[in-house]
């Protein structure tokens, strides 16, 4: 039996409802599923709204983008799970965090002006919905209007970094995304390590310790893109420091066609165990 506690919905850049998503993890008999829009609870907000008779367990969280200064596309995201989703500073925060994107979007569909392709402010509204704007759905578009044929070739001529339509977000700078995590009675839990891109497992281990000594909580060692080595290694470094264990896909459904729900890119297999330990441990805090 096993759980997938990193997972995006349409309310943020997944291609999912949260009904479709919560009826999947379902069907596939995850005992867990955490939900960790970007920048975004929605999801959550809406399924409370909803009488729903499925048996998996939701997991109310989202993810941050973190300010650091990290080398090339090195980037550091931290997931909050079991957040209290009425939080009013919580809500506050991602409040200007959602709005911010959306004029991100926009300023991204200014710079694609500028190269020739036109988007219009509507149609970005349109793609976003009711949720947080990202990259994706920028990239959606770029393929319905053919202008590229997958997300891959939407990011790597367009939206990456360094090229020509690409515009920075807002982030959160990492004490305050702790400090925001657990006011909302949450966990702080480093999400996908080998994004930081370090050279050497030792560096990953060093800066484990440091996140450790200003209040995270767990690492995100289960990951569908973690080998089976870095995920052992993880587990390890965890324990030295007596950080929390958590894992998942980051399922996006058809924005990630390679990444799926629970299997991540087929050998991922985050045990209940990992979600057990991290509820025991969300209710001290
Ligand atoms: P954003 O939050 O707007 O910065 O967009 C980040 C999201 O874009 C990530 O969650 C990924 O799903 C996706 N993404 C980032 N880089 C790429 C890439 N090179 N190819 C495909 N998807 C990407
Ligand atoms: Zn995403
Ligand atoms: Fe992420
Ligand atoms: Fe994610």
């Amino acid at each position: 039996m096993s759980v997938d506690l990193h997972t995006h919905t349409t309310f943020s850049d997944g291609t999912l409802t949260p009904e479709q998503l919560i009826e999947k993890a379902d069907y596939q008999r995850l005992t867990a599923v955490a939900i960790t829009d970007h920048d975004e609870i929605g999801a959550l907000k809406y399924l409370n709204t909803l009488n729903s008779d499925k048996n998996v367990i939701v997991v109310n969280g989202a993810e941050f983008s973190i300010d650091v200064d990290l080398k090339g596309n090195a980037h550091l995201h931290m997931l909050g799970l079991f957040l209290d989703i009425e939080n009013d500073e919580l809500n506050n925060v991602l409040i200007k965090l959602k709005n911010a994107r959306r004029e991100r979007a926009y300023t991204i569909i200014q710079k694609l002006k500028e190269q020739g392709i036109p988007i219009t402010k509507q149609e970005i509204d349109d793609v976003i919905g009711l949720g947080s704007a990202g990259r994706p759905h920028i990239a959606r578009l770029l393929i319905q209007k053919k202008i590229v044929s997958n997300v891959w070739e939407a990011f790597s001529k367009y939206l990456s970094k360094g090229k020509p339509a690409y515009v920075s977000k807002q982030k959160l700078p990492l004490k305050d995304a702790i400090k925001l995590i657990h006011d909302a009675h949450g966990l702080a839990i480093l999400a996908h390590p080998i994004s930081l891109k370090h050279r050497r497992y030792k560096d990953t281990d060093v800066f484990l310790r440091e996140l450790k000594y200003i209040g995270l909580d767990g690492v995100e060692a289960y990951y569908a893109t973690h080998s089976p080595k870095f995920t052992k290694f993880l587990k390890e470094s965890a324990a030295r420091y007596s950080l929390l264990v958590s894992g998942g896909s980051d399922f996006h459904g058809k924005v990630k066609p390679d990444t799926e729900l629970g299997i991540g890119k087929g050998n991922l297999d985050v045990p209940d165990d990992i979600y057990f330990s991290l509820k025991e441990a969300a209710q001290h805090k």
